[in-house]
């Protein structure tokens, strides 16, 4: 793989559990924001010549259910597991089996439903005052009122990431 930068990798026949992604997330980008002070590099475009160059993380490619780790978000086919928007979508029978959807109803505007940053950090207002053991049925409640936020998004510390829109995507089929 051609100019890529691994992070880190994940070697276990499971995939991660949400707290193991979140620490991994974490230090991953304490490290991107380093890179975002600037270092002297060596460009070899440039002769060799070291050049002082700021970096910053634009895009992560994920899967669907690594977004949803990535994001601290429900699991894709759970309420509020929308990835781009904050709607809690409604199950409904393909004929085959039950699938979790999320419509716009008339009257809705994708742009009034998507996730951003400004949404996220109201989510984490409440987070912050969230102290106590939640009950079952209170929590359900809360995470509504957080549109599914589940905890913090490491990567919203990065200068020029977007909740909700700094994810491409990513399919092995
Ligand atoms: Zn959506």
């Amino acid at each position: 793989m051609n100019n890529a930068v691994f992070g880190g990798v994940w070697a276990n026949k499971k995939k991660p559990k949400r707290e193991h992604m979140g620490e991994m997330i974490r230090l991953i980008q304490q490290q991107l924001k380093k890179l975002e002070l600037g270092m002297v590099f060596t460009v070899k475009q440039l002769g060799d010549q070291l050049t002082f160059i700021p970096v910053y993380l634009l895009a992560a490619a994920c899967d669907k259910p690594a977004i949803s780790l990535v994001q601290n978000t429900p699991e894709p086919n759970a309420g509020y597991g929308c990835s781009r928007c904050e709607m809690e979508g409604v199950t409904v029978y393909t004929g085959k089996t039950f699938i979790r959807v999320f419509p716009l109803f008339p009257g809705q505007s994708l742009l009034d439903t998507r996730r951003s940053n400004e949404s996220y950090d109201k989510a984490m207002d409440l987070w912050d005052t969230q102290t106590s053991v939640l009950s079952k049925v209170k929590l359900k409640k809360f995470i509504s009122q957080t549109r599914g936020y589940l905890g913090q998004c490491h990567l919203r510390n990065l200068k020029y990431f977007d909740v909700g829109r700094f994810t491409v995507l990513f399919s092995q089929s």
